[in-house]
């Protein structure tokens, strides 16, 4: 059933894609090309599972990635939605949790090319070196990157970013005190780490769900330049720029050259999230929205 689906969404991508990539060509004119950004968690080729991509997979994505797209970070991500000057087909790497085995092939395969990446740690979970819930529950406790290594990828020219202390689902914490410190704490902790200042936010899990008031205002307080999420969406030039939306670095790689080709039907089902941008957060543009409405945001 699997195979039947991929077979199904590979035809369709490859029947598609001439007029795709002319559909990307006249929005990048325009300057409102669709941006990309992919999340990553592991990659090695021991201890497969979900969330885990092979070395030689990996390689076979950044080479397509980066012959066919401009590798940017998450601040020029930021820039060109918020100034509708988005003129060329870009992507953003980043990476979630922080697996020991990235630090083994993929950090330094980026390095090595000098692609831009972002890469989110849960600060107690590597402080501690405890192994993640999920992995606990998957019965493979997985190594954590160490303290040392953080550092090393920050002073080699990795943007380290904030995925909370604990891995929190935002969802099902409801005492602001928690919320702050999962948050605010984290951050202090990380540029004490890095010697440098944390500009990004990626909510655990990621969904519309965990995308929370209380979460997004403390966010902002702490001083964040913007927050990731990871249900699976694009960034929009005119859109609300502190929200950087993002889709999976599928293993399977048609999938990935779906998402990565603009695929009109992800556009106009991106999930409705309602929430408001706290007033600090001044929005210049109002969004001529493709597809569905736009967050509620503040003015
Ligand atoms: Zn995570």
């Amino acid at each position: 059933m699997r195979s039947i689906k991929l077979a199904a969404l590979n035809a369709v991508t490859s029947l598609t894609l001439p007029s795709r990539r002319a559909r990307l060509r006249q929005a990048a004119n325009k300057g409102t090309a669709p941006i990309s950004v992919s999340f990553y968690h592991r990659v090695a080729d021991t201890s497969p599972n979900d969330w885990t991509i092979s070395q030689q997979k990996f390689r076979q994505h950044i080479d397509y990635c980066q012959a066919n797209f401009e590798m940017i970070g998450l601040d020029e991500v930021q820039r060109r939605v918020r100034f509708n000057d988005s003129r060329t087909a870009a992507l953003s790497i980043t990476f979630d949790d922080g697996y020991r085995d990235n630090c083994d092939f993929a950090i330094p395969l980026l390095l090595e090319r000098g692609i831009p990446c972002t890469y989110f740690v849960t600060t107690c979970n590597i402080q501690g070196q405890k192994p993640f819930e999920h992995d606990v529950l998957h019965g493979d406790p997985l190594p954590l990157n160490t303290v040392k290594q953080i550092r090393e990828m920050s002073d080699a020219g990795i943007e380290i970013g904030c995925h909370t202390r604990h891995h929190v689902d935002f969802s099902k914490v409801h005492d602001p005190a928690i919320v702050r410190d999962e948050i605010v704490h984290a951050k202090s902790d990380l540029e004490q780490i890095t010697g440098r200042e944390v500009r990004y936010f990626a909510f655990p899990f990621g969904m519309p769900a965990q995308l929370t008031q209380a979460a997004i205002e403390v966010i902002d307080e702490a001083g964040f330049d913007g927050f990731c999420s990871a249900y699976g969406a694009y960034n929009l030039a005119g859109r609300d720029w502190f929200h950087i939306r993002r889709f999976h670095g599928d293993p399977e790689f048609v999938r990935l050259k779906n998402w990565l080709s603009i695929d009109p039907r992800k556009v106009r089902q991106e999930p409705e999230v309602r929430y408001f941008f706290p007033p600090a957060i001044s929005f210049q543009e109002t969004f001529p929205m493709i597809g569905r409405p736009a967050p509620t945001m503040a003015h």
